[in-house]
């Protein structure tokens, strides 16, 4: 039986897993530092306080044990992968491959050139950030309910920082939630703003220009306050200082302007670009490691036309099919076809039940459909692996 070696249970590693696993030829072994998937996609609902920690983690020991019999789940950090070897080292063990799959992800990018940002912001590309910060908004709503019996005390005044998918689909959402306690609570949820910063020029930097626009103008209509071409040169605990020395001040703060591939790949003896993503071949291959492939967020992936893609889930699972059907046919000795891919859509979740979509460049989606849409892909992601949540747990 061949030896497959999966690292990490994010959008790409499950999606391989699941078509592996359904070869009996092979014995899949998922690894994950953390117990759970974490279903990113979703955090913005999460953070404003609309989904719950349900909504956006799923248990990979249940997970596994639904996929079936030839796959098992250990709960370990990936330390080390030996160079020509078909070794990987955890935290408590070594382990031998025939095949292995790298898919660790990225995490935020706390520019060392802002000074004070990784000690004074929240990112929220792991749910204990995610969990601090929706902690901290609540806090800070309940604070500002209790001004109600006593004297108010002033704003709240929360700063997105990076106007990208994630910091759009969060300020949004969160200006929605602030809304809704606007027509609720009354006079005591006054002066809650949201601004959002990108040293861009525009919201969304590199989207369509459809998407630009209608987003600008749904989050200038939800209250927020967007600052284009600001960039950041320091944060302290409470206020941001642009390079113009311009000052913001503000209550609690968040980042989401830039990621870099994760921890491990800065390990490896591989080519990267400057985010250290691994530049891998045409086949996704990682050069100096023998049958060792690259997916999703900790890979650069390119289109036919050699533009680098942005990292998202849609590409992590497109990727992960693409390697885990090489896989076979490497078994079958039948040669590999270089990966070519391209997006096929975009969603924006844009507070509520709104959003906006574009489908293959040309087909403009706007409002409850798109949102519609944009639930139902996300539904039948989750369905399918609570299907098999279900069946494991149901084993144990
Ligand atoms: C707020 C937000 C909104 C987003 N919205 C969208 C969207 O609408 N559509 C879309 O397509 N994309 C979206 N994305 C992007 C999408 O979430 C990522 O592109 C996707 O998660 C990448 O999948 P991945 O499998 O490469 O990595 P991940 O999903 O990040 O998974 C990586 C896994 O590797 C594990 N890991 C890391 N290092 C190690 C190690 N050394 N040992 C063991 N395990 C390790 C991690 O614990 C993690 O489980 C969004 C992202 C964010 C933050």
């Amino acid at each position: 039986m061949k030896q497959i070696i999966i690292i990490g249970a994010g959008y790409g590693g499950l999606r391989a897993a699941e078509h592996l696993c359904k070869n009996k030829n092979f014995h899949i072994t998922l690894i994950d530092k953390n117990p759970y998937h974490y279903m990113q996609t979703e955090v913005y609902g999460y953070i404003a306080g609309r989904f719950d920690m349900s909504d956006i983690a799923i248990d990979l020991e249940s997970f596994t044990k639904g996929l079936g019999t030839n796959i098992t789940f250990i709960q370990s950090e990936v330390t080390h992968i030996e160079t020509s070897k078909k070794v990987i080292l955890t935290s408590g063990e070594s382990l031998c491959y025939d095949y292995a799959i790298l898919a660790v992800g990225a995490k935020t990018n706390f520019f060392s050139f802002i000074e004070g940002l990784k000690e004074h912001t929240h990112g929220v590309k792991d749910i204990q950030r995610a969990f601090a910060f929706r902690q901290a908004f609540e806090k800070r709503l309940s604070d500002k309910l209790q001004n109600k019996k006593f004297k108010r005390s002033g704003d709240l005044h929360i700063a997105i920082a990076g106007a990208g998918l994630s910091g759009v689909e969060i300020a949004a959402e969160m200006a929605y939630t602030l809304k809704r306690y606007e027509k609720i609570l009354a006079q005591c949820s006054h002066n809650l703003k949201i601004s959002l910063i990108d040293a861009a020029p525009t919201v969304l930097p590199g989207m369509h220009a459809y998407l630009i626009q209608k987003s600008t103008k749904r989050l200038k209509k939800l209250g927020i306050a967007i600052y284009t071409n600001a960039f950041i040169s320091q944060i302290t605990q409470r206020q941001i200082t642009f390079k113009d020395q311009t000052k913001m001040d503000f209550d609690f703060i968040i980042f989401t302007a830039g990621i870099k591939a994760a921890n491990l790949i800065a390990t490896m003896d591989t080519p990267k670009n400057k985010i250290g993503q691994i530049i891998p071949n045409s086949m996704l291959m990682v050069e100096n490691y023998e049958n060792l492939f690259a997916i999703g967020d900790c890979t650069q992936i390119t289109d036919q036309q050699s533009n680098i893609l942005p990292p998202t889930a849609q590409i992590a699972e497109k990727s992960a099919l693409y390697v885990a059907k090489s896989i076979e046919k490497s078994e079958q000795d039948q040669p590999l076809k270089p990966f070519e891919t391209k997006i096929d859509g975009v969603f924006i979740a844009l507070g509520g039940k709104y959003a906006l979509g574009m489908l293959y460049n040309k087909i403009k989606v706007e409002g409850y459909l798109a949102y519609i849409l944009k639930k139902l892909i996300t539904r039948f992601y989750r369905f399918g692996l609570e299907l098999k949540v279900n069946a494991g747990y149901n084993k144990r």
